[in-house]
């Protein structure tokens, strides 16, 4: 039988997907070292290896395919390694199929469930690693009692992290795999959810992103429980109280995002301007055969009211080009809302048919390949040119930027927008506020400079003296 010892403990996480498999490792990784287990520098000096999937599009199943392929040969040399397979390949179905097709992975995890790994482990005689268990417990009692101890990599590293607040989606989309390998919405309690940022802030971290796949439907499912915006102002409180800098929160549906939620977003000085509301598409039939449940007049009328009501607001979208059927007049209504709404940043995609879906069972894939790539181009090049006009707007302006960690010989740190800035300074800036006086701007970024002393405003200078 393997048995996993003290020095040969090491585990490798590769994590493909969206922002909720980032928040999804990070607790695989935090329960492994509760294990004593440590990051591995590299994949070949690890002794439990993970891979966390997406399958939203055909191109990140074959990712993850293709990353299992190399581990099945890393196995056949080495039968000891410990291999695991995560995410939504393995979904909340039944993984006997996976297990046929995939034989080599020894441990198979839900989204969002590290706890078979955990079993699996303790089972191999983990108890070896008794010291550095209690280490850990330690740590987890100095943080009173609370759910997540980040990897030990991250403690006191970690600028930005993402709290899983609403798991699954009831939505059925219908070109969506989610709901189908996520299982339906659960909301997280406002105790979890709360004793999670506090824990997070204690360990150094200033900014968090709550997570939903329609985030602002949080709460529907408790009776009379609260809604986003009461989370919002919850974890306002308690989360400044300790230090937090910043809150944000995605993703939000367009019929969810109540006058409620977006005051909320205005008045709450640490929950910043941005908001990420994916149309999907600007022609009316192709929103009905995907069940969005909008109209694109509706969604204008939405970005009115967000602009309207949070000032200097942010907002970023979704688009999936050749849905089945899409014709080129179709396509044009896309791209003219996009031109007209003049939105921060889009996530582009070409429709995929995934299993189990109602389009994929339903609509033929009948838009080629070309032709979607053709209309990818287009709405890219439309993108970059109103995001750069859109940045240009920041040039000579002094913004406040939330620095993340460095980046070559810069600075790396996001605007309340969410926008990249790089600056260069000395000084070890991680963490830390700081105003930058943005002096280029691109589509994708910004750069900027530190004021100098003299050219602060009054207000600083006068802090400055005292
Ligand atoms: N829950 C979010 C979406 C999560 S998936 C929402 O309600 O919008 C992230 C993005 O992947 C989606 O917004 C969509 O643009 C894209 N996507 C999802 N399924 C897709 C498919 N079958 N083909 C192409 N893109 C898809």
């Amino acid at each position: 039988m393997k048995r996993v010892s003290t020095q040969q403990n090491r585990y490798f996480i590769w994590t493909l997907g969206c922002q909720m498999n980032l928040a999804d490792s990070q607790r695989l990784a935090s329960e492994l070292e509760k294990l004593g287990l440590q990051a591995a520098e590299s994949p070949r000096d690890a002794d439990v290896l993970v891979v966390n999937t997406c399958v939203v599009r055909q191109g990140a199943e074959e990712k993850g395919v293709q990353r299992l392929h190399a581990l099945h040969k890393l196995k056949r040399q080495q039968p000891e390694k410990i291999i695991g397979l995560m995410g939504c390949m393995v979904g909340v179905r039944d993984p006997l199929p996976l297990r046929k097709r995939f034989p080599f992975v020894d441990v198979f995890m839900a989204p969002s469930d590290p706890q078979p790994m955990v079993t699996f482990l303790k089972e191999r005689g983990i108890e070896d690693s008794r010291a550095i268990e209690a280490e850990a417990r330690a740590l987890q009692d100095a943080l009173q009692d609370e759910l997540l101890i980040l990897p030990a990599h991250e403690r006191g590293n970690l600028v930005a992290a993402h709290v899983p607040i609403v798991y699954g989606c009831s939505h059925a989309c219908s070109f969506c795999i989610i709901p189908f390998r996520r299982g339906v919405e659960r909301s997280r309690s406002v105790g979890e959810i709360v004793a999670e940022v506090r824990s997070l802030a204690r360990q150094g971290v200033k900014e968090v992103t709550l997570l939903g796949q329609i985030v602002d439907r949080y709460g529907k499912d408790i009776p009379d429980g609260p809604d986003l915006a009461d989370l919002l102002r919850i974890v306002h409180e308690v989360g400044t109280a300790e230090g937090i800098l910043r809150i944000r929160f995605l993703t939000s549906h367009p019929n969810w995002m109540t006058d409620k939620l977006l005051d909320a977003v205005a008045e709450l000085p640490a929950v910043m301007p941005h908001i990420e509301v994916p149309v999907q598409a600007g022609d009316d039939e192709i929103l009905r055969r995907m069940k969005r449940g909008y109209t694109q007049a509706q969604y204008r009328a939405l970005i009115e009211r967000i602009r309207a009501r949070i000032p200097e607001v942010a907002i970023n979208t979704d688009i999936i080009v050749g849905f089945p059927s899409e014709t080129e007049a179709q396509f044009m209504q896309t791209y003219q809302l996009l031109e007209d709404l003049r939105l921060d940043k889009v996530h582009i995609a070409k429709y995929s048919p995934r299993p189990q879906t109602l389009s994929e069972r339903t609509m033929p894939d009948d838009v080629p390949e070309a032709e979607k790539e053709r209309r990818r181009q287009l709405l890219d090049e439309q993108h970059a040119r109103i995001s750069a006009e859109r940045n240009a707007q920041w040039l000579g302006r002094r913004v406040e930027v939330l620095v993340e960690a460095a980046q070559g010989d810069k600075w790396r740190g996001r605007t309340p927008q969410n926008k990249l800035v790089f600056f260069a300074d000395e000084q070890d800036r991680r963490g830390q506020l700081v105003e930058v006086e943005i002096t280029w701007t691109g589509p994708w970024s910004m750069q900027g400079r530190l004021p100098s002393a003299a050219a602060q405003p009054d207000s600083l200078q006068a802090e400055a003296i005292q």
